[in-house]
């Protein structure tokens, strides 16, 4: 066999399981379609990345790298702004983190992971997959050059991202329980110089007029920022001008951002990702799991992408290592239900939020500091601690809390 375990995609989830698994003694393989660096969405972390990261081994390298630091959450509608920080939380652990170029932070991770002796071979493009011989897995790839190879190994984890490998091939994939919605991006050069903007969190900006279009500004420590808008699928259709020039003109429609972008260059074209709420019928099968966004993936809004892709592989990586050393296990409860349980709190907070149940709580209730302190360890990223009451029956909760906030 070519390794113990094959790992597509070398994005965060593919990289923290490769080096998790090397430093247990594994063989690892992984294969990655792109060459690195290269762009990613997905560039505010949340403090709950980082224990992950800190099991790892990685958070070493990931702090050499002066990333800009992150300690909260500002959100923004019609001229109010609140602020929530993760460090005033109702959780244990980490309250802050980083908002990285995903170009950047995607190849520290790979190159620790190759570091650790995972091998990752770039620019090799998984097109098929057979799971027919008990106790043998087979992937077949292409190269750069167009050649074909095939790849044994004992186990396969899919953390193929968007590429959602082997949801394709084995016909898992199944509708996401949310609508179709749009993201409209970009890099800037943002030149903010307002006094009370507060670069270590990350702003969220609701349209005035349309609850459910919001937007972001994640501020990077180089000067430049990112900046995008949600929208709902066929907003933009028909629309005057280039994605550059429509981003810019929604962005300024939001008083606040008009205020913070007022001297901003916007230097780099747009771009655009539709539709991209996913989910799949299962999360692992005989011979493999899925991992990150290759499994389920919900929506940018609370920037919960990485966490639940770095949760899903510190779930799997035991399981792995126990399954490779001939003990039995069981994936369904110990692998797909533990990650599901966090996953179903960031829905109901999704969903809320885009109903506008959940921005009537945060412009309201949340000046009670403890519900403040719950909200920030949700928003912090810690789904998954059932000593929240926040994280319990949360769609009821967020309810009947919205219930005595007045309309935004
Ligand atoms: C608009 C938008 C904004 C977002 N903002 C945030 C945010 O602020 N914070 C956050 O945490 N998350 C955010 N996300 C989510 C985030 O992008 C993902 O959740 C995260 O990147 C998932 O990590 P991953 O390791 O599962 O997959 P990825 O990071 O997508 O990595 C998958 C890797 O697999 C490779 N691959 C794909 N197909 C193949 C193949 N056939 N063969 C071999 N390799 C393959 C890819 O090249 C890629 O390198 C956002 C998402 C969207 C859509």
């Amino acid at each position: 066999m070519d390794a113990d375990v094959l790992i597509i995609g070398a994005g965060p989830a593919g990289s923290v399981a490769g080096r998790m698994l090397r430093r247990l003694g594994h063989k690892v393989v992984i294969l990655e379609s792109q060459r690195f660096p290269r762009f990613s969405i997905g560039e505010s972390l949340l403090p709950q990345c980082m224990p992950f990261l800190e099991a790892a081994d990685m958070l070493d390298a990931v702090g050499a790298e002066n990333f800009q630091f992150k300690n909260g959450a500002a959100f923004s509608h019609a001229g109010k702004l609140t602020e929530f920080d993760f460090r005033q939380k109702f959780t244990p652990g980490w309250g802050t983190t980083f908002q990285v170029p995903r170009a950047r932070f995607d190849q520290v991770l790979a190159d620790s992971a190759e570091e650790s002796g995972v091998c990752i071979h770039y620019q090799h493009n998984i097109v098929a997959a057979d799971f027919g011989t008990p106790g043998q897995a087979r992937l077949s790839g292409v190269d750069a050059e167009g050649a074909s190879r095939d790849w044994t190994a004992r186990l396969v984890l899919d953390a193929s991202g968007f590429g959602r490998v082997l949801p394709r091939l084995l016909d898992l994939e199944t509708p996401s329980s949310l609508p179709a919605r749009q993201a409209l991006f970009t890099h800037i050069e943002d030149r903010i110089g307002t006094p009370d903007y507060d670069r270590n969190k990350i702003l969220i900006a609701i349209h005035p007029d349309r609850h459910e279009i919001w937007y972001w500004l994640i501020p990077f420590s180089n000067g430049r920022s990112s900046l995008g808008v949600v929208v709902p699928q066929g907003f933009l259709d028909g629309r005057d001008g280039t994605p550059l020039e429509i981003l810019r003109g929604l962005a300024l429609e939001e008083p606040r951002l008009a205020e913070l972008l007022i001297h901003s260059r916007f230097d780099s074209p747009a771009n655009t990702i539709g539709g991209y709420s996913a989910n799949v019928s299962r999360l692992s099968g005989a011979g493999f799991a899925l991992l990150g966004n290759a499994g389920e993936f919900l929506d940018p809004v609370f920037s919960s992408g990485v966490t639940i892709a770095l949760k899903s592989a510190a779930l799997a990586v035991p399981l792995a290592d126990r399954q490779l050393r001939g003990q039995s296990v069981d994936w369904h409860t110990d692998y797909e239900l533990a990650l599901r349980k966090g996953i179903e709190v960031f829905r109901a907070y999704v969903e809320a939020w885009y109903d506008g149940r959940f921005q009537r709580v945060i412009f309201d209730q949340c000046r009670l500091d403890s519900v403040k302190a719950m909200v920030s360890s949700i928003l912090a990223g810690y789904a998954w601690d059932e000593t929240n009451p926040m994280t319990q029956r949360c769609g009821k909760r967020i309810t009947a809390i919205a219930e005595i906030c007045p309309p935004l």
